[in-house]
């Protein structure tokens, strides 16, 4: 018997709603995706990157991850970032958390989860980057809000220091990457304006010339 019968029920229905008044739906699906769009977002279910902002299949490029990280080194997220910068070429990458993240919760407790706790360990460095500051607010569900926007500008940055972003700068390709927070309780996006669109922004160090 087939599993999850209730799933391709739906993909039934699916496939019916979009090409009830629009038969050409998959044909021009299959053929080619030109997103502008890159979005970096937590995996959490509760937030669904096209509905939150609108759009349809082929038009956000989505990479998703546990609380949204970009860490230097990530093999995954740095092939999507090329992807979608030199071959879709994207004109913006958002990174996009949420307040009540578990990933950014997990980060701020002692006890030991398993594996994650190593992913993780990416957010307790921006907690310790920003210590004084984030210990300085003592409602804990502020404080862990503002860890979850801090942990957003970190990611944006991450992103603008790689040689893909600067790459991309250099050639004079149009690229911008944005920092937006997601609220589960009003569904509402709140832009953290922290926009990067050219090397110019960037702390000296960690400028590159890319090789042309
Ligand atoms: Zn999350």
């Amino acid at each position: 018997m087939k599993q999850l019968k209730n799933l391709f029920e739906k993909n039934n229905q699916w496939v019916s709603s979009r090409t009830l008044n629009d038969p050409e739906y998959f044909k021009r699906m299959s053929e080619q995706q030109a997103p502008k769009y890159l979005w970096i977002g937590c995996s959490d279910s509760r937030v669904p990157a096209n509905e939150i902002v609108g759009l349809e299949a082929g038009e956000l490029f989505v990479h998703r991850n546990v609380a949204n990280l970009f860490p230097h080194t990530d093999i995954n997220s740095l092939s999507v970032l090329e992807f979608a910068v030199d071959l879709i070429k994207v004109e913006h990458v958002i990174v996009c958390g949420h307040y009540g993240c578990g990933g950014v919760k997990a980060a701020m407790q002692d006890h030991c989860l398993g594996l994650v706790d190593n992913w993780l360990r990416n957010i307790r460095d921006v907690y310790s980057k920003s210590k004084e500051a984030l210990e300085k607010i003592h409602d804990p569900k502020e404080r862990f809000n503002r860890l979850a926007e801090l942990n957003v500008y970190q990611q944006v940055l991450n992103i603008c220091h790689t040689t893909i972003v600067q790459g991309a700068w250099a050639r004079y390709q149009p690229l911008s990457v944005h920092g937006w927070i997601y609220n589960l309780e009003t569904g509402k996006l709140k832009d953290l304006d922290c926009c990067f669109s050219s090397a110019d922004q960037l702390d000296n160090i960690f400028r590159i010339t890319p090789a042309m």
